[in-house]
């Protein structure tokens, strides 16, 4: 491939993409294209899982994991488990540029991002606040309705009730079925004019996750990661890419001379160790601009474009079953 920028990103990032071209187009850096492509993602009131309107949690309250990473340093800011901002991929970057650290979560990362002036708001709507009764009610996730119930109860008294119905309930299990049915993280991969790769994702997690719940996205190596070779993503089962530091490992096989695809496919593959249901989809693109989309649930797709592409172009994503 002969090509002087390439921009790829999940399903849900077509809304972001064309931002993300033109900043390439015009010479911008991947840092910039990630964070402006994923912002508008973010902002977006319809994507129910990243940003504003994202899945809240059982108590009915959002709150968000961003990541961004830059191949050529391999310099990381992310951010956990934070409410009231719409943009975390934005504080995630202030977390990379401004602080000693690699990520901030929760109360501190709300401090931070306060303190730099980030505009603290209610980011549910008229709409979030429908999508998570429907929820609730079992109408927009196929819950068991012995499940609704817990929900229902969880959402009331987490405290008082939580450990009596984890005694109960097959918890685990409802949890491993939600997560098969409903994820949607951005991730968003660019490589510039000057030939450098940059990574980013965003995601509210799963629906009805336990409050404090991290999951992959902002865990470098897990949901994300980049070299000057190769970025890496991941959406999905956040605790199984987690478990098998799946980003990380893929970037190390390309650098290991596995072909990219390759490389992408035994990330899916390793699922087997874990004997465990879940859906992973891997996003990487290498600093020549080849991008690969590989998982174990069928019909998922991905978007490319780059300097020969009038926009972003959607591709099927390689289906490994199990
Ligand atoms: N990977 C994300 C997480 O586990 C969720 C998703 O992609 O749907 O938080």
């Amino acid at each position: 491939m002969n090509v002087d920028y390439a921009i790829c990103g999940t399903r849900n990032s077509i809304i972001g993409l064309p931002k993300g071209l033109e900043i390439l187009a015009k010479g911008g850096s991947a840092l910039d294209a990630v964070e402006e492509s994923i912002k508008l993602i973010e902002n977006n009131p319809f994507d129910i899982t990243v940003g504003f309107n994202g899945f809240p949690n059982l108590m009915g309250i959002v709150e968000l994991d961003a990541s961004i990473m830059e191949g050529k340093t391999r310099k990381a800011g992310a951010v956990a488990a934070v409410k009231n901002y719409r943009n975390p991929i934005s504080i995630a970057r202030k977390v990379m540029e401004l602080t000693p650290h690699a990520m901030l979560v929760g109360d501190g990362a709300e401090r931070f991002a306060k303190a730099l002036g980030f505009q603290e708001e209610e980011i549910l709507d008229e709409l979030g606040i429908r999508n998570y009764h429907n929820i609730m009610e079992g109408k927009s996730l196929d819950i068991p309705p012995e499940a609704q119930k817990l929900v229902r109860e969880l959402f009331m008294h987490f405290d008082v009730h939580l450990k009596e119905v984890m005694e109960e309930y097959p918890v685990k299990e409802w949890y491993r079925k939600l997560s098969f049915d409903k994820h949607g993280t951005t991730n968003v991969i660019a490589l510039d004019q000057d030939g450098e790769l940059a990574t980013g994702v965003s995601t509210s997690g799963l629906a009805m996750k336990f409050p404090g719940r991290v999951g992959d996205s902002p865990i470098f190596g897990a949901g994300i990661y980049c070299s000057s070779k190769v970025g890496s993503a991941c959406t999905g089962t956040g605790e199984l890419a987690i478990r098998l530091c799946t980003s990380r490992m893929v970037v190390e096989r390309v650098h290991q001379k596995i072909a990219i695809e390759k490389a992408a496919e035994m990330g899916i593959l390793e699922l087997k160790d874990l004997n465990e249901e879940g859906v992973l989809h891997i996003l990487s693109m290498d600093k020549s601009g080849k991008c690969v989309g590989v998982t174990n649930k069928s019909g998922l797709f991905h978007y490319y474009a780059d300097s020969t592409s009038e926009g972003p172009v959607k591709k099927a994503s390689t289906y490994i079953g199990l």
